[in-house]
């Protein structure tokens, strides 16, 4: 069993990719589960075409009955089993507490199975809640999503970061497995992000344009796999999703300096 989750800078396209390669996979016929883990749940909203499910905090919140799997797993496009954590109100508590609390009640319900399992996963670590899937296990193989702006190359940075303090720890196991390049239509975009995967010894697995189709996807509420299978962006998705099952290079990261990020990064931008 794969477990992968993706990281990445708010708004940056985790969940649009999470569930084009949910949705890919599950084509091949795969077993997918898909965790959304962001208090947002919108993680599985097009997998479900639209239906939002409820979270496990609130389930466990109000807890009317022992919960059993059927409350917490809903099957959207394909097959593709969908869970989402949830989380507090903004402002109020921790949002980590939502994703050890879904955690925890998957594995004594046995619902932690299947080919892969994709976490959907907040990216700016600033809380032990949002390092969770890495810290504790779940998550084996992390890939980073960013596009070529700054901000979202200091996401990404800092997420390797974590990883590479994570993996001091002999029992843990968690890798970065590559950097997902999802574009904003920046100039030489994709030697930027190719460049800072293997400046942080890692590769970027695939890159993503910037595209109509997905916005088009998602007005229709569904993932690009689903409303046009036959357009070149699905076609991307597919090539990502395969990329990813044939990918065995998992490193610890050597993430750069602040300087050192900034220096790569102007090469680029400068202009
Ligand atoms: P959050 O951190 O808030 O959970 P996220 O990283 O999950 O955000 P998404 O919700 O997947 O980001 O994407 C943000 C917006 O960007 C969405 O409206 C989505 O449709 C759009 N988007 C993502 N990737 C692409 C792309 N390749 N082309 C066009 N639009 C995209
Ligand atoms: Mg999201």
């Amino acid at each position: 069993m794969r477990q992968i989750a993706l990281y990445g800078k708010g708004g940056i396209g985790k969940s649009t990719t999470s569930a084009n390669l949910s949705a890919a996979w599950a084509d091949k016929g795969l077993d997918v589960l898909q965790i959304g883990c962001d208090p947002k749940h919108d993680s599985t909203r097009m997998l479900m075409h639209g239906r939002v499910i409820p979270t496990v905090l609130d389930l466990l919140r109000e807890q009317k009955h022992d919960l059993i799997v059927s409350d917490v797993i809903y099957t959207g496009y394909s097959g593709v089993r969908c869970v989402e954590a949830g989380g507090p109100e903004p402002g109020i508590g921790c949002a980590g507490r939502g994703i050890i609390a879904t955690f925890q009640l998957l594995e004594k319900l046995g619902a932690l199975r299947g080919d892969l399992i994709v976490y959907d996963v907040l990216g700016d670590v600033v809380c032990g809640g949002f390092a969770m899937p890495m810290r504790e296990g779940y998550a084996k193989e992390v890939y980073l999503v960013t596009s070529g702006e700054l901000m979202s190359l200091y996401a990404a940075n800092n997420i390797a970061k974590a990883i590479s303090r994570l993996s001091a720890n002999k029992r843990s196991q968690v890798r970065l497995a590559g950097v997902i390049g999802n574009g904003k239509n920046i100039e030489c975009e994709e030697e930027l992000v190719s460049e800072f995967a293997d400046a942080i010894g890692s590769q970027m697995v695939a890159f993503i344009p910037r595209s109509k189709t997905v916005t088009q996807a998602e007005l229709n509420k569904k993932t690009v796999i689903d409303y046009a299978p036959a357009s070149s962006q699905a076609e991307v998705y597919r090539s990502c999703a395969d990329t990813i099952l044939l990918n065995t290079e998992f490193s610890i990261p050597t993430p750069l300096s602040i300087d050192d990020l900034e220096s790569l990064a102007y090469r680029y931008l400068k202009e």
